[in-house]
């Protein structure tokens, strides 16, 4: 017999809303088509694993039956746009949502391609290439760009985007309760080659300020600037950080202002200050409540010990509200009526899923990539690793008294830093078989890029190495500092003088 080949479809799905029935096509999906899961990404989307080549056309018909698309989730062009996804009253948010979709538009390949190829009836369908569409790009070019590029869209008080880590962000300003503009923050990504000394994470730079009504110019400036000058003979060094880092920020933004047509105004004095998580109950404003429930991982999976899927199932039939998606690989249920609210838990709980309440402080503010055994690139285990990882740190976090504190733990399979690892509080980073780089010293705004604490630290004894920093954290922190702070305060030599010395709980 021939080689079987199966594929990943990863779904575009702006800000990462997504109604009760397109949620529900997505699980049947799943489960007629795929490995019987489904996974939050850490962009706000879902990925459908282990599709076989034979059903593709199908699978991606049926995305787009239910009005989602694939177009633009891969490749070298603008990814799913990152928004804040939390449900709320008001035109601040409307304002975030509409740019969200907005640029979604503006910045996706005006190809037919995708059409004939994956949604028209392969039989009946009607051919466009040759009539329809514009013979090149016009905002992309004939050659697309040198690499992925990636757009996140957040509040000062709420990081949940992780806009640091976008190749293109924007920071709503906001006076008044109105935006009145945005600060534009360039050069973000994560990636890097171990094998490349060329290549490191970089967070994103304030280039400049944008009102509202320029916004969209100003990133497909941005993106022409890279389009026409980023790295295109070494793909390790394609992303747009590493032509900020060439040029610096002056002379990028000036070529931006060329781009844009006339000069910018400075950045606001707006900063990122916080990130919530949305995880829990939240009032919308209108009356309504929103239900944020963690999500491991952001895998969706029923077996004999939880049924997230049926679960969500549940919910989805019952209620039929939009859902959202989070950056931290899970998902907020909108529009609950106050009256609805026990309906809800209940129906999570009916379906031996741990509500968020239920969720420690630790695991929820996790999240881990897909790695083995379905991702192509990986090294090590992630996520099928990090919840018994998880599982060993919650007693000792207790005992030390640090149950309740706050701090991001990611775990990638390999140095691509899908899950964002480069500025959390604690990171583990797949290196060789069976061991991690052990990163420590971001934190939870995400403003701070990590260090690297230990290299090569094996599989079995990884919890032991973070309990030891825990211990550390608790010994010598200062009143109301992070775990991420404080490593960074003490540094990495000093950290680990602390961990050996710090007794263990
Ligand atoms: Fe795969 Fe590496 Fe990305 Fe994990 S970080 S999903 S192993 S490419």
């Amino acid at each position: 017999g021939g080689k079987e080949y199966s594929m990943m479809v990863r779904c575009r799905i702006p800000g990462g809303r997504i109604t009760s029935d397109q949620l529900l096509a997505q699980l049947d999906l799943c489960d007629e088509l795929g490995n019987a899961t489904l996974k939050i990404t850490t962009r706000q989307t879902l990925q459908l694993h282990c599709i076989k080549k034979q059903d593709l056309h199908a699978a991606i018909q049926r995305i787009n039956h239910v009005q989602l698309s694939t177009l633009a989730a891969c490749g070298d062009v603008n990814r799913n746009i990152m928004c804040c996804p939390a449900k709320r009253t008001g035109s601040v948010h409307a304002e975030l949502e509409k740019l969200t979709d907005d640029l979604t538009v503006a910045l996706a390949p005006q190809t037919p391609a995708y059409h004939e190829l994956w949604v028209a009836d392969p039989e009946t369908g009607e051919k466009t290439l040759e009539g329809g569409g514009p013979a090149v790009e016009p905002l992309y070019g004939p050659r697309y760009l040198p690499r992925k590029f990636k757009v996140g869209i957040a509040l000062p008080e709420d990081n949940c985007i992780d806009i640091y880590t976008q190749d293109l962000g924007f920071l709503a300003v906001v006076r008044d309760h109105k935006i009145i503009g945005y600060n534009v923050l360039v050069g973000g990504g994560m990636g890097t080659t171990p094998s490349a000394k060329k290549t490191f994470p970089a967070l994103a730079k304030r280039m400049a300020f944008a009102k509202p009504d320029q916004a969209i110019e100003v990133a497909k400036a941005v993106l022409k600037v890279q389009r026409d000058y980023g790295n295109r003979e070494d793909r390790k060094v394609a992303r747009m950080k590493y032509l900020i880092a060439n040029w610096g920020i002056e002379k990028f933004r000036r070529a931006v202002e060329e781009y844009f047509g006339q000069p910018l105004a400075d950045c606001t004095e707006d900063e990122v200050t916080g990130f919530d998580d949305h995880m829990g109950w939240q009032e919308q404003g209108d009356g309504k409540w929103s239900y944020g429930l963690n999500i491991e991982n952001g895998r969706l999976y029923d077996n004999e010990n939880h049924q997230l899927k049926a679960a969500l199932r549940a919910i989805c039939n019952e209620f039929k509200t939009e859902l959202r998606m989070t950056g931290h690989q899970s998902i907020i249920v909108t529009d609950i009526e106050e009256r609805d609210k026990d309906k809800l838990i209940s129906l999570i709980q009916q379906h031996h899923t741990p509500t968020t309440e239920q969720t420690s402080t630790v695991r929820r503010w996790s999240i881990a990539c897909v790695a083995l055994p379905t991702c192509g690139l990986a090294i090590t285990e992630s996520e099928r690793r990090l919840p018994t990882i998880i599982d060993k740190l919650e007693q000792p976090l207790a005992k030390l008294g640090l149950d309740k504190e706050r701090f991001t733990l990611r775990m990638t399979g390999c140095p691509n830093g899908c899950a964002r690892p480069y500025n959390a509080d604690l990171a583990l980073v797949g290196k060789a078989k069976d061991k991690y780089t052990l990163f420590v010293g971001g934190g939870w705004l995400g403003n701070r890029l990590a260090y690297v604490y230990k290299d090569l630290v094996a599989d079995d004894v990884v919890v032991d190495e973070l309990i030891a920093i825990f211990a550390a954290f608790k010994a010598n922190r200062e009143p109301d500092e992070s775990l991420g702070d404080f490593c960074a305060r003490v540094g990495r030599d000093d950290l680990e003088t602390l961990a050996a010395a710090a007794p263990r709980p």
